[in-house]
């Protein structure tokens, strides 16, 4: 068993008779540009199977997303040349759990997918001040500070009622939960600490859990 709580795979399966998929979640991260190959090494190493996003298709079956970090502008051509816009909101919409590192936060954003009721300021730590690493204790991850690594990263300017702050940084949100949905404005999937990838994966198991216990309660209805 993986630390994350998973059977890694090949692994001797998870207790309890769930199903293989739910032993190991399949995470799909979108692949048009930016950071995605280190989103997928981090998700594997925690055991999780993952799957690259490029078309409408690959959405299909997935428990979880990434959107990674890169360049949201190049990110919103793509997904505005491959239609990914309305399936993803509604993947997102559904319930499926998400995590929205730096480019990622922005393309959950008001002005983008607009799934989070957030508003990203991009570049806002200023272009020249290009990339900082800085401590952050992040509300919901346990085990000290993380050392968040900022790349051109954004911070949320605004966000509405249902948005909780996860962390901040001179006084700005830097990561936020809303509902199903997980922003970061700096890079988790490049250094060492994996908390944010397991958050993710925590979120993704609860959802299971939830829709295995719905399925057996009309199985016995
Ligand atoms: N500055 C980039 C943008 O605005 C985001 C940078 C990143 O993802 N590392 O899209």
């Amino acid at each position: 068993m993986s630390a994350a709580g998973f059977a890694s795979p090949g692994g001797e399966g998870a207790p309890g008779g769930r199903s293989q998929r739910a032993a190991s979640p399949l995470i799909g991260v979108l692949a048009l540009q930016g950071g995605f190959e280190a989103h997928r090494r981090a998700l594997e190493r925690l055991g999780a199977g993952t799957r690259e996003v490029r078309v409408p298709s690959d959405l299909e079956g997935l428990d979880g997303l990434v959107i990674p970090g890169g360049e949201s502008t190049t990110i919103t051509l793509g997904i505005e040349r491959e239609g990914l816009a309305a399936p993803l909101v509604d993947l997102i919409a559904g319930g499926t759990p998400v995590l929205g590192s730096c480019a990622g936060l922005i393309m959950l954003d008001r002005d983008h997918l607009g799934v989070m009721d957030v508003r990203a300021e991009r570049n806002a730590f200023g272009r020249q001040v290009r990339s900082f690493e800085a401590d952050l204790e992040v509300a919901g991850i346990d085990g000290g500070p993380l050392r968040g690594i900022f790349i051109r990263a954004p911070w949320i300017a605004e966000h509405g009622p249902g948005v909780e702050v996860l962390a901040e940084l001179d006084g700005h949100p830097v990561a936020a939960r809303q509902d199903n949905m997980l922003a970061v404005a700096f890079h988790p999937e490049l250094g060492e600490d994996d908390r944010v990838h397991r958050r993710l994966l925590a979120l993704v198991g609860e959802r299971l859990a939830i829709l295995a216990g719905d399925a057996d309660s009309h199985l016995q209805r």
